[in-house]
């Protein structure tokens, strides 16, 4: 008999990536899984869902389903599943138990205010098997309860659903959602929506051009202090083997509190399995800071922002020429 599941879990538990795993896993065997999810949410634009870790993958709508011949299906797979209508479950429910397909609903349980989702309150009346997808808050406990967070501050006031809006959703364990109390100092890689901080970004190189020419194939960590993005490294993979830091940036009004020297610590602590150097180019201004970081004077490469750069960049009124590189050995 087929089974109508219910995986639920907070933001950022992987719960798309586990549905596009979950399709994939199929069409590996031969079978086809149909991947669905409701047309409220267009974040990932028309017919896409698209994950945190960067895995997307083409959907349907659930709104669709009508004119569907479901019978072609071994598996339906339902992405914010919260976002789901009371009839669009019983439609569902009606699926696995006429159609003996099983659907398999991934979606949050609760609201930012602790609210059920109208589908969430559906799927964990009538499902068959109920299933917790873990994520941790920053504090190490089981995030279970949905953060919204608007302009670096934890927000109870608004609407259930804000779609495009500013706003950012941090999952954190109850303790944490009942006081508001987002980390004090979180690292976080992003994968996918890098360009969301192009504030930083640009802060440390001035072009967009420039920044497009890495910035997909490197490795993003953000530091958030209090909800807030306040510093970034860029790290990529130089032709020649070793890790280069191409972007390196704290916002101005979070200077001199150590977060630069932070990400470079984590880069080194997780990258140092892997690589032999790391690698920086900057300006003269910044050298006595890598120094103390660690690295030392290696080579420089004359005429680098001249010819890189459609626009000339001043550093105190000087047009800046040479790229000065600094390395640290990681194999030590
Ligand atoms: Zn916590």
């Amino acid at each position: 008999m087929a089974k109508l599941y219910f995986r639920y879990g907070a933001m950022g538990s992987s719960k798309t990536a586990n549905a596009i795993m979950v399709q994939y896993n199929y069409q590996e065997r031969g079978q086809r899984a149909l991947l669905m999810k409701p047309r409220l949410d267009n974040r990932d634009g028309a017919d896409r869902v698209g994950s945190r870790s960067g895995l997307s993958a083409r959907c349907r709508f659930v709104e669709d389903m009508d004119g569907m011949d479901l019978s072609q299906y071994n598996c339906i797979i339902v992405d914010e599943a919260q976002f789901l209508t009371k009839a669009q479950v019983e439609k569902l429910v009606s699926v696995v138990d006429d159609q003996n397909i099983p659907v398999i609903c991934y979606g949050l349980r609760a609201d930012f205010q602790g609210n059920l989702f109208e589908g969430s309150q559906w799927l964990l009346a009538w499902a068959d098997t109920i299933e917790e997808v873990k994520t941790v808050c920053w504090c190490g406990r089981k995030a279970t309860c949905n953060t919204r967070v608007v302009g670096g501050r934890v927000t109870k006031e608004g609407q259930q659903i804000l779609l495009g809006g500013s706003e950012s959703y941090v999952a954190l364990c109850r303790r944490h959602w009942r006081r508001g109390e987002l980390a004090p100092l979180e690292i976080r890689k992003i994968s996918a929506g890098k360009w969301e901080f192009r504030d930083l970004l640009l802060e440390a190189d001035p072009e967009e051009a420039a920044v497009n020419r890495y910035l997909d194939d490197s490795d993003l960590y953000v530091l958030f202090a209090s909800g807030s993005p306040v510093s970034e490294i860029c790290l990529w993979q130089r032709p020649d083997g070793h890790l280069e830091i191409k972007n390196l940036a704290t916002r101005a009004d979070q200077r001199g509190k150590g977060y630069a020297r932070k990400l470079i610590d984590e880069a080194v602590r997780r990258y140092s399995a892997d690589f032999r150097r790391l690698y920086v180019g900057t300006a003269l201004d910044n050298i006595a800071f890598y120094e103390s970081c660690g690295f030392r004077r290696d080579y420089v490469e004359k005429d680098f922002f001249l010819t890189h750069y459609a626009q000339p960049i001043y550093v105190d009124g000087q047009v800046l020429r040479d790229m000065q590189y600094l390395v640290m050995d990681l194999d030590i």
